[in-house]
């Protein structure tokens, strides 16, 4: 499940094209009809806080792999727009795999069983 979300793929069957674009994920999947935003608020919040933990990860291992890299004398001005532009971009270009993942794990914990409403259709 979680290599489909790093794919930006249905995790619970796999198929891909689950994305109208970047930032809009379809309400359902196409193929397995798994309703992809099972709980409107939980799944923004949480996709949400997915987004700044990988952004803030991103961000610090950056940081650190410039520092080791140019050690002793770091480009501290580099680093802190760098860091800047970094911090912009990341959430941007995390956005669609958080949902995805947020997903992966939401229906490791809580699997889609007969009945839900999020149920294949
Ligand atoms: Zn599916």
């Amino acid at each position: 499940m979680l290599s489909r979300a790093l794919r930006r793929r249905c995790p619970n069957c796999g198929a891909g094209a689950i994305f109208l674009g970047w930032f809009r994920m379809r309400p359902v999947c196409p193929s397995c009809g798994l309703v992809l935003e099972r709980e409107e608020q939980g799944y923004v919040v949480g996709s949400y806080m997915f987004n700044i933990i990988a952004a803030e990860l991103l961000f610090a291992a950056v940081f650190v792999a410039a520092l080791v890299l140019t050690w002793p004398t770091p480009p501290w001005t580099l680093l802190q727009y760098g860091g800047a532009v970094l911090m912009i971009l990341a959430p941007i270009i995390f956005y669609p795999f958080s949902k995805t993942l947020f997903l992966a794990f939401d229906l490791v914990f809580r699997p889609v069983v007969p009945g839900d409403p999020g149920a294949h259709r």
